[in-house]
C-alpha cells in the first residue's frame, strides 16, 4: 500500500468508528474484552504488513474500548473528543513536528503562544503569566510545584539549581484535606515526604475550611482546589489566598477540570483565585480535546522558565519555548488541540458547553432526589454524588446498570460510604442522554427491591 492508501484506510477506519460513537456501550462486553488475546503475538522477525496491523488493531482493538468519546459515558471526568480538534489532530500528526521552540517549529511555536494568550483570557488570570502545555494536570503540577519551591529557596538566599536539597531550608508543603491522589503524587515525586505533608481540614463539602487553616509562612506552599473531583466544590480562594500572600507562601491551585468554571456564568465560584501564584488545568477533561493535553500556569513566567529550562548549549531558546515551560523537550504541540478548541467554540461556544453539563446536572440531581435517590452533594457544577439507602444497594445497582451495557459511571468513597460519583462532561450528552441515565437507575433500583 501506498503512504496515501493507508492513511486513507486508517481514517476510513476512524470513521467508521466515530459513526458508531453513540451507540457503541460504554464498556466493551465479555467477547470483545475477549478478543484482546489477538494482540498477544510473539514479536515478529519480519515485519508483518502496514495495512494488517492496522486492521488487526481496528478489528480487535476498537470492539474493547470504552465509548468515552460518546454520549452515555458519564465516569471520572473523561471529556468527549471535541470533532474540530480531532481534525486540528490529525493535520498536526501529519507535520510531526518537535515543538520544542520556533526553531523545532515555527507554526507550532506561533500557535502554541496564541492558545498561551487566549488560556490567560478565557480563564482570566494574569495575562503575564508563563503557560506550559504539557500531558496532564499531574505533570503541570510538578511544574509549578518545583517553581514554587525554587522560588521561595530563593527569597531564603538558597541556589536551588546548584545546591539542590541538602541542607536546604525547610519547604513546607500545606494540601487540601481532600487533594486529588495526583497532587499528591507530584509532592511525592518531588521529595515533600508524605509525613512532612501539612493537611488543611475541609468541610462537609470537601472545601478547605478557613477558620482551620494551618499556620502559613515565607516558606510554605498551600496547594488549593477548584472542583474537588466528588462534589465539583471550590475552596474559598477569596478568604483563604489573600491570608497565603499576606503570609509570604506561594498559592497553588488544583483546576484539573473545575477551572473551567470561570469560562462560565459559574465564574463566582472561582472569585478570588486570580490571587493565587500557579495554577493548573485540563484541555482533555471539561474542554474535551484529545488525550494528553494539559496546561500549567504560573503567574511569575521567569521563575517557571527558570525552573524547567532546558537550554542545550546547542539550542537556546525563548523562556516562552514550551521546552523551557513544561517537563518535555522533545513534545508533541499539546496547545494545538487548545486553540483549535478555543477558536472553533470561542468564548460564548465554551460557556455554552460548561453551562449546558452544569444545567443537565441540576436536572439529574432533582431527577434522582423525586425517584428516592440519595443525592449527596450541593450539585455546584457537572458531578453528581448519588448512594441508595444501604451500600449493598449502592453496589447492586450500580452492578446492574453496568451489566445493561446502557451507561458506564464509577464508584467513589464519600465520608466513608460508596457512592455512584457522576460526571457530565461529554459535548455528545443530550438530555436525552441524562434521561436514559434516570431510567436505568430507577429500573436497576427496582429490579435490586424487588430481588430482595
Ligand atoms: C484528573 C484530575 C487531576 C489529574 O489530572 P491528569 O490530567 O489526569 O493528570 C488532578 N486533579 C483533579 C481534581 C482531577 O480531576
Amino acid at each position: 500500500m501506498t503512504e496515501e492508501d493507508l492513511l486513507a484506510e486508517g481514517d476510513r477506519r476512524a470513521l467508521t468508528y466515530i459513526r458508531s460513537a453513540t451507540e457503541r456501550r460504554p464498556f466493551p462486553d465479555n467477547d470483545a474484552l475477549n478478543g484482546l488475546v489477538a494482540f498477544n503475538e510473539p514479536l515478529p522477525n519480519q515485519g508483518l504488513g502496514e495495512a494488517e496491523t492496522l486492521e488487526l488493531l481496528d478489528r480487535f482493538g476498537s470492539p474493547a474500548t470504552v465509548a468515552s468519546n460518546g454520549p452515555r459515558y458519564f465516569g471520572f471526568v473523561i471529556g468527549a473528543l471535541l470533532p474540530a480538534v480531532a481534525a486540528a489532530d490529525r493535520l498536526a500528526l501529519a507535520w510531526d513536528q518537535c515543538a520544542s521552540s520556533h526553531d523545532t517549529s515555527p507554526a507550532c511555536a506561533a500557535v502554541e503562544k496564541v492558545a498561551a494568550r487566549w488560556v490567560l483570557d478565557i480563564l482570566d488570570l494574569p495575562r503575564e503569566s508563563g503557560v506550559g502545555f504539557g500531558t496532564s494536570a499531574t505533570t503541570g503540577t510538578i511544574a509549578c510545584l518545583s517553581a514554587a519551591r525554587r522560588t521561595l529557596l530563593g527569597r531564603a538566599g538558597w541556589n536551588f539549581d546548584r545546591h539542590g536539597l541538602a541542607g536546604a531550608p525547610e519547604i513546607r508543603l500545606v494540601l487540601s484535606a481532600a487533594a486529588h491522589i495526583t497532587v499528591k503524587k507530584a509532592a511525592r515525586l518531588l521529595g515533600f515526604g508524605m509525613a512532612h505533608v501539612v493537611e488543611a481540614p475541609v468541610d462537609n463539602h470537601g472545601r478547605v475550611d478557613p477558620a482551620r487553616l494551618p499556620a502559613l509562612d515565607e516558606s510554605t506552599i498551600l496547594c488549593l482546589q477548584a472542583g474537588e473531583v466528588n462534589t465539583g466544590e471550590y475552596d474559598p480562594f477569596k478568604e483563604i489566598i489573600p491570608v497565603a500572600h499576606e503570609a509570604g507562601a506561594w498559592t497553588h491551585v488544583d483546576g484539573a477540570f473545575g477551572l473551567w468554571a470561570r469560562a462560565s456564568n459559574r465564574r463566582s465560584l472561582t472569585t478570588g483565585i486570580e490571587g493565587a501564584d500557579s495554577w493548573t488545568t485540563d484541555g482533555h477533561k471539561w474542554l474535551n480535546t484529545s488525550y494528553d493535553s494539559a496546561i500549567a500556569i504560573c503567574r511569575d513566567a521567569n521563575a517557571l522558565a527558570q525552573t524547567m529550562n532546558s537550554d542545550a548549549v546547542y539550542f537556546n531558546a525563548s523562556n516562552d519555548a514550551q521546552k523551557n515551560v513544561t517537563l518535555e523537550f522533545s513534545r508533541r504541540p499539546r496547545g494545538i488541540g487548545i486553540w483549535a478548541a478555543l477558536r472553533s467554540l470561542g468564548r460564548e461556544g465554551v460557556a455554552a458547553l460548561i453551562e449546558r453539563h452544569c444545567d443537565y446536572a441540576t436536572h439529574l440531581a432533582d431527577r434522582l432526589r423525586s425517584s428516592g435517590f440519595d443525592v449527596i452533594n450541593r450539585v455546584a457544577i457537572n458531578q453528581v454524588l448519588v448512594r441508595c439507602e444501604t451500600n449493598e444497594q449502592t453496589l447492586a445497582v450500580r452492578q446492574a446498570v453496568l451489566d445493561s451495557g446502557r451507561t458506564w459511571f464509577g464508584l467513589t468513597q464519600w465520608q466513608g460510604r460508596p457512592a455512584f460519583r457522576l460526571s457530565i462532561s461529554s459535548w455528545r450528552t443530550g438530555i436525552e442522554h441524562i434521561e436514559l441515565l434516570v431510567e436505568a437507575l430507577i429500573e436497576a433500583r427496582a429490579a435490586v427491591q424487588a430481588a430482595r
